[in-house]
Order: structure tokens, then C-alpha cells, then sequence
């Protein structure tokens, strides 16, 4: 996170105009300029993915505000807990906490109640300490319990019940399309903090819809 990038293979220290978002890689010809080693393409597509998500939040809100400004800084942290979930089954800490409390910050400022975020906070920590304690530790990771306390600060409680739903459904479908592939065998565990983020995501951009659809369709039928 801190100091400057450097390439992973020759450790050579990058300038500016290695680090432009997908034009360095394009204009690279996707090596390295200083070992010609190859660059993954994954930083490809994760900046083609963090350009793609920054234009949909900016369309949504229309106006540059701190409102759009804390998404802006929500997509980058929930994009980075995907990746790195997905790729080392972990959650880091000095990930988590900073942006726990530049969330805290910001919300509050924003005129977010402060019960309606240790709420969410409470309900989102709570709901995989329980699954954490009960299981000693099998299913999820203490990682998953800071995020749930994390995703509670960043949407407060109501959107936090529909992250955890989401990301509980994503996972279902993830994991039966992977034992019938038989990619994965039944227990072997999946990065639950991979489909709480990418839940996050869909909650940030459309939450507010699909509450508000939920809500008229319940109402409607009762
Ligand atoms: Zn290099």
C-alpha cells in the first residue's frame, strides 16, 4: 500500500508514465519496460474493471460530491478485498481499519446517524462471529467478521442485511456451478470475502433500488 510501485520480477521502481491505468500497459505492449518480463493481465483488467465501475457510480450520481467521492473510494477498497480474497483467501487488516474509519468519517459527516452505522457494524461483525464461533473457525475467517463490521460502516444496517443476503445467494451459485463442473469438492471452502465485496459492490450501485422494489413488492402482496 505505501512507497512506490515496482515491477514484481526485476523489482525496478516505476514512474509516472509506466503507471498511467491501462494505457502504460497497452503502450507497453503489456511487458515490463526495464526486464521486457510480461505484466499479468490482471492489472489490466482490474483497472479496465475499477474505470468501468467508477463511470457507472459517476452516471448514477451525475454530480461530483464527497457523496460520489466516498464511492469512488468504496469501489477501490471492495474491488482490492475481491481480488485479494479470491487470490490468497485473506482479508488484510491494514485494508480493513483504515477504511473502516475513513467510512466512519465520511458517513458520519454525511449526516449518517451514528446508531444506524454501529448497527450495521454490529449486525454485520456479529452475524459471521456467530457462524466463526460456532464453527471454530472452518467456515469463514476472522477476516469475514471485520468486513461484516466494515460493510456495516460503510451502508449502515438496512443495506448491510441485503449485502449479507446477496453475497449468501452469489456464493450459492458460485459454489453449485463449481461442484457440478467439479472444480470444487463439497466442504472445500470458497472466499467469502470475495462474494461479500462483490455483493458490496451491487449494494453501492443498486441498493437503494432493490430495497425500495423489495419493499413495494412485499407491500403489494400483503
Ligand atoms: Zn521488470
Amino acid at each position: 500500500m505505501w512507497g512506490r510501485s515496482f515491477c514484481p520480477n526485476c523489482k525496478c521502481e516505476l514512474k509516472i508514465v509506466d503507471l498511467i491505468p491501462l494505457f502504460s500497459f497497452i503502450i507497453l505492449k503489456c511487458k515490463c519496460r526495464y526486464c521486457l518480463q510480461k505484466i499479468s493481465y490482471q492489472y489490466f483488467f482490474i483497472e479496465l474493471t475499477i474505470g468501468f465501475l467508477f463511470v457507472l457510480a459517476f452516471l448514477q450520481h451525475q454530480i461530483i460530491d464527497l457523496l460520489l467521492l466516498r464511492n469512488l473510494f468504496f469501489i477501490l477498497v471492495l474491488v482490492f478485498i475481491f481480488v485479494f480474497d479470491l487470490k490468497y483467501y485473506l482479508i488484510l487488516d491494514r485494508v480493513i481499519w483504515p477504511a473502516f474509519f475513513i467510512a466512519m468519517v465520511i458517513n458520519l459527516y454525511l449526516g449518517f446517524g451514528i446508531w444506524n452505522l454501529v448497527l450495521g457494524a454490529s449486525i454485520g461483525c456479529g452475524f459471521f462471529l456467530v457462524q466463526y464461533l460456532i464453527s471454530s473457525g472452518q467456515w469463514i475467517g476472522l477476516g469475514d467478521v471485520k468486513l461484516g463490521a466494515l460493510i456495516g460502516v460503510m451502508f449502515g444496517w438496512q443495506l448491510t442485511l441485503l449485502i449479507i443476503a446477496i453475497a449468501y445467494v452469489l456464493g450459492g451459485l458460485t459454489a453449485i456451478i463449481l461442484l457440478l463442473s467439479k472444480k470444487k469438492k463439497f466442504g472445500e471452502i470458497l472466499p467469502m470475502g470475495t462474494f461479500l465485496a462483490l455483493a458490496s459492490i451491487i449494494a453501492l450501485l443498486w441498493g437503494e433500488q432493490i430495497l425500495y422494489y423489495y419493499i413495494n413488492i412485499l407491500g403489494w402482496q400483503m
